[in-house]
C-alpha cells in the first residue's frame, strides 16, 4: 500500500512513532495532487510552498519534544467555504475571486491548534448552492471514478479528493445533503453533524438555519478522528451548542448491541434506482447478520422534504447574499466605465429632449449594485435569490415562506416519532448514482430532486452519515445513509463502523486515480 492510499488512523500513527514525517506525508499528497488533479479538478488552490512550511514546523517541533496536537502532521483538505486567514477564499464564486478573509473560521483555527495540515482549498458548487459541482466558478470537479461524471455536491471536490486520495481527510458543508451526496457518489464516508454540533462562525453563509460542517474521510473511524478535532460549542457562533465532545475516535470502535434499525418506509419507494435499492437491502442484510433488529419506519411528510427546503433555503440565501453589493466584499464592476455609459446615455436622451427618461436613469451607486450583482454571481445563485426574494415578499411570505416552516416542523416531529421507536434510520442517499456532467445542469427541478432523500436531515437538524455500501453494474459507487436523533453522532459513526468491518466497500479505490 503505498503512503497516500493508507488511512488516516495509519498516518497518524506512523507519524506519532517517527515512521513517517510530517514533510514526507505532505509530499506524497502534494505530488499525487500534481499528478491527478490535472484532470479530477478537486481543488481551486493549493499552496505547496505553505503545506510543506506547516509540516517543516511541526517536524521541527517534534525533534524538539514539545507536545503536538492530535491531528499533528495530518493533510487536512477544505472546502473553499471556510474562511482562512489572509488566504483566497473564493465561495466558487466571481464575486469573492479575490477575497482574503482578515480571519480564520473556528473550524479552521482548531484544525491548526490540532497541529493538521492544510493542504488546499477544493472545489464546491457557488456559494455550496448546487447537488453537482457544476455551478462553480472554476468549472466542473470530475469523478475519480468516471471522469466525465458529477462527484456531487455541493462539496464535490471535498469528496473527489478524499476518493482519490489527494488528501486523507477534508471539510465539507451540508445544507441540504452537500456532504452526504459527494460522498455516496465518490464512495467515500461523509457525515452532517446535528444542527449546532459544529462552530460555524467563519463558514461563508447559505442557509444558516441548515448549514452545517463536517468531515469527509475514506472511514467512519477517519471521520471520527476530524469531527472530534471540529466539535464543540464556540463563543463566536451562538448557534454552536456547549455540550461536551464525546471521544469520538474512541466510541467508534465500539459496536451497538441490540441496535434498532428503521428503515425508511417513503425512502424507498417510487424515484428510487433499482440498483441503489438492491444494494440497501444487502446493506440492511449485513445489519441484520450483525445482530440488529430491523422494522419498517414511516416519516410521513418526508415526500414534502424537497418542497420545503427549496423555499426555505433560498429565502435564507436571499437576505445572506445581500451583502454581496460591490461595497462591503469582493467582486465589483469597472465603475468607471460605467460612470461613462449612464454619462452618455444621459447626454443622448437629453438631447433628444426625453428629459423624464433621463431624470429616471439610475444613480451611479445603484447601477454599480446591479452590474456588480449580475456579473459576480452565476445562474444558479441568482435563480436562488430570486426564488427567496419571492417567497419572502409580502403577500406571498404566508402562502410560501411561512407555510413552509409548517411543514418543516411537521417533518421533524416525523423523525421524534420514528426515533421513539428506533435507533438509526437506515436508507439510501441519492436515488441514483452519479450522473454525466451536463445532464442535469438545464434542468434545475431534476437536480433539486436529487436532495430528496438527504434534505430532510437538515430540516429536522439531525445527524446523517453517508457510508459506501455497493456498486452500480458500470461501477459507479453507492451510499448508504444512516440518520440518528440529535447529538447521537457517536451512534452514527459506531453503527458505520460495525458496517465497515463487515464489508470492504469503503476500502475500494477508483482504478484510474491509483
Ligand atoms: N443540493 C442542495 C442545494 O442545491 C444542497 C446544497 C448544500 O447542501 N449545500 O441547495
Amino acid at each position: 500500500m503505498t503512503l497516500v492510499e493508507k488511512s488516516a488512523a495509519e498516518l497518524l500513527a506512523s507519524l506519532r512513532e517517527g515512521q513517517l514525517s510530517a514533510v514526507e506525508v505532505a509530499t506524497a499528497f502534494l505530488d499525487r495532487i500534481e499528478s491527478l488533479d490535472g484532470s479530477v479538478h478537486a481543488f481551486i488552490r493549493v499552496d505547496r510552498q505553505s503545506a510543506l512550511q506547516q509540516a517543516e514546523r511541526i517536524d521541527e517541533r517534534r525533534r524538539r519534544g514539545e507536545p503536538l496536537g492530535a491531528l499533528a502532521g495530518l493533510p487536512v483538505a477544505l472546502k473553499d467555504l471556510l474562511c482562512t486567514r489572509g488566504e483566497p477564499t473564493t465561495c466558487g464564486s466571481r464575486m469573492l475571486e479575490n477575497f482574503r478573509p482578515p480571519y480564520d473560521a473556528t473550524v479552521v483555527r482548531r484544525l491548526r491548534e490540532a497541529d493538521a495540515v492544510l493542504i488546499g482549498k477544493t472545489n464546491l458548487d457557488e456559494f455550496a448552492m448546487g447537488g453537482s459541482t457544476e455551478t462553480s466558478y472554476f468549472g466542473p470537479t470530475h469523478n475519480p471514478w468516471r471522469h466525465g461524471y458529477t462527484p456531487g455536491g455541493s462539496s464535490g471536490g471535498a469528496a473527489a479528493c478524499v476518493a482519490a486520495s489527494m488528501a486523507p481527510l477534508s471539510i465539507g458543508t451540508d445544507t441540504g445533503g452537500s456532504i452526504r451526496q459527494p460522498a455516496a457518489f465518490c464512495g467515500v464516508t461523509g457525515l452532517k453533524p446535528t444542527y449546532g454540533r459544529v462552530s460555524r462562525f467563519g463558514l461563508v453563509a447559505f442557509a444558516s438555519s441548515l448549514d452545517q460542517i463536517g468531515p469527509l474521510a475514506r472511514s467512519a473511524e477517519d471521520a471520527a478522528l476530524l469531527l472530534e478535532t471540529i466539535a464543540g460549542g464556540d463563543p463566536a457562533d451562538s448557534t454552536a451548542v456547549d455540550r461536551p465532545v464525546p471521544p469520538y475516535s474512541r466510541l467508534v470502535h465500539q459496536p451497538l448491541e441490540g441496535l434498532r434499525l428503521g428503515v425508511v418506509r417513503e425512502h424507498l419507494a417510487d424515484g428510487l434506482h433499482d440498483e441503489i435499492a438492491e444494494a440497501v437491502h444487502r446493506a440492511i442484510d449485513v445489519y441484520r447478520s450483525l445482530g440488529a433488529t430491523v422494522q419498517e419506519v414511516s416519516l410521513p411528510h418526508s415526500r414534502y422534504a424537497v418542497a420545503t427546503y427549496y423555499v426555505v433555503a433560498p429565502s435564507e440565501a436571499s437576505s445572506n447574499l445581500a451583502r454581496y453589493d460591490g461595497v462591503h466584499y469582493g467582486y465589483r464592476t469597472d465603475e468607471q466605465a460605467l460612470i461613462r455609459e449612464l454619462e452618455a446615455q444621459r447626454k443622448r436622451l437629453e438631447a433628444e429632449g426625453r428629459h423624464e427618461q433621463a431624470e429616471a436613469l439610475d444613480s451611479p451607486l445603484v447601477k454599480m449594485y446591479r452590474r456588480t450583482r449580475a456579473e459576480g454571481f452565476g445562474a444558479e445563485v441568482k435563480r436562488r435569490i430570486m426564488i427567496g426574494t419571492y417567497a419572502l415578499s409580502a403577500g406571498y411570505y404566508d402562502a410560501y415562506y411561512l407555510k413552509a416552516l409548517k411543514v418543516r416542523r411537521l417533518i421533524h416531529n416525523d423523525y421524534r416519532a420514528a426515533f421513539e421507536q428506533v435507533d438509526l434510520l437506515i436508507g439510501p442517499v441519492t436515488p441514483m448514482a452519479a450522473f454525466a456532467l451536463g445532464e442535469k445542469l438545464r434542468d434545475p427541478l431534476a437536480m433539486y430532486l436529487v436532495d430528496m432523500y438527504t434534505a430532510g436531515a437538515n430540516l429536522a437538524g439531525v445527524p446523517g452519515i453517508s457510508i459506501p455500501c455497493g456498486f452500480t453494474a458500470d461501477g459507479l459507487p453507492i451510499g448508504l445513509q444512516l440518520q440518528a436523533p440529535p447529538f447521537e453522532e457517536q451512534r452514527l459513526l459506531r453503527g458505520a463502523h460495525m458496517f465497515q468491518q463487515a464489508t470492504d466497500w469503503h476500502l475500494r479505490r477508483p482504478v484510474d486515480a491509483s
